[in-house]
């Protein structure tokens, strides 16, 4: 399939309906691998005071290569996700070093970075004719293009669907059309600009529409979170927090040793 025969009403769709978010004012590399990392798993909404607070503190990937660890860690507390801030530190490390490698496998090959930001940055940074497939535009995919199911099949059919020369608006179109019109649950096809959209009208078809409660587990009850509350604590200089099984808390400790993000040492633990 080459382009997407609504590629252009969603692409003028996106022009009249986009979000001024402050990545997406800028073809920064280093911007737009920051906004990419802190988006992984956190809402925009969140990020964007973190964002700019960061690059405040940060503003180059030089400036975050040398910063000491702990600092790091400090000013990415409440994203969650804390190995993503080290990754993120050792890639600006590397480009630092050797300058920012300007196609998806280079941008791969640093820590922490993989196709969907390698994507991502390519297209916005510097123009790669490159689909930057993360959970929202696989949705959005799927449901426009019903044979695109599996994923090097996926991939293929994302990368097709790029408008010639647009892939930086292409990528940010479809993500905005996943995150506030194709949604999940309650996709709003009425007001969709995909007219030709083959589950349009029963998005309930599409695969990723049919996930149970039975498959979520609250967070909670997951170890990241415990690992979560363990920064959190050490990031305000108090003690670990109390009220989880030693076993759990133990795990917790262990996994986050192994990942860099604690040094433990005579019986304290700290950040590195
Ligand atoms: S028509 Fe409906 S299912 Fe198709 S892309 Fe738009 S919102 Fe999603």
């Amino acid at each position: 399939m080459a382009g997407h025969p609504d590629a252009e009403a969603i692409l003028r769709w996106y022009a009249a309906v986009r979000r001024d978010l402050p990545w997406r004012r800028t073809s920064d590399p280093y911007r737009i691998l920051v906004s990419e990392v802190m988006l992984q798993q956190t809402q925009v909404a969140r990020v964007v005071p973190y964002y700019e607070a960061w690059l405040e503190r940060f503003p180059s990937a030089g400036a975050l290569a040398v910063a000491p660890a702990a600092e790091v860690l400090r000013m990415w507390s409440g994203l969650g996700y804390n190995r993503r801030a080290l990754a993120l530190q050792a890639a600006c490390g590397v480009v630092a070093r050797d300058g920012w490698p300007q196609t998806v496998e280079g941008l791969m090959a640093l820590p922490g970075v993989g196709p969907y930001t390698a994507a991502a940055v390519a297209s916005f940074a510097f123009g790669v004719q490159a689909a930057a497939v993360d959970t929202n535009v696989r949705r959005v995919i799927e449901r426009l293009d019903r044979r695109a199911r599996r994923p090097p099949e996926l991939a293929r059919r994302a990368d097709a669907l790029v408008p010639a020369g647009r892939a930086a608006d292409w990528n940010q179109a479809l993500m905005e059309l996943g995150a506030t019109v194709c949604t999940a649950r309650a996709p709003a096809c009425e007001a969709c600009p995909a007219a030709s959209c083959r589950s349009q009208g029963r998005p309930q078809l599409a695969p990723t529409a049919r996930r149970g409660a039975a498959d979520r587990v609250r967070f909670e009850e997951t170890d990241r979170y415990v690992r979560g509350r363990v920064v959190a604590a050490l990031v305000a200089g108090a003690a670990l927090p109390d009220g989880f099984a030693p076993e759990r808390l133990e795990r917790a400790l262990a996994g986050l040793e192994r990942d860099g993000l604690v040094v433990r040492e005579a019986g304290a633990v700290r950040l590195p």
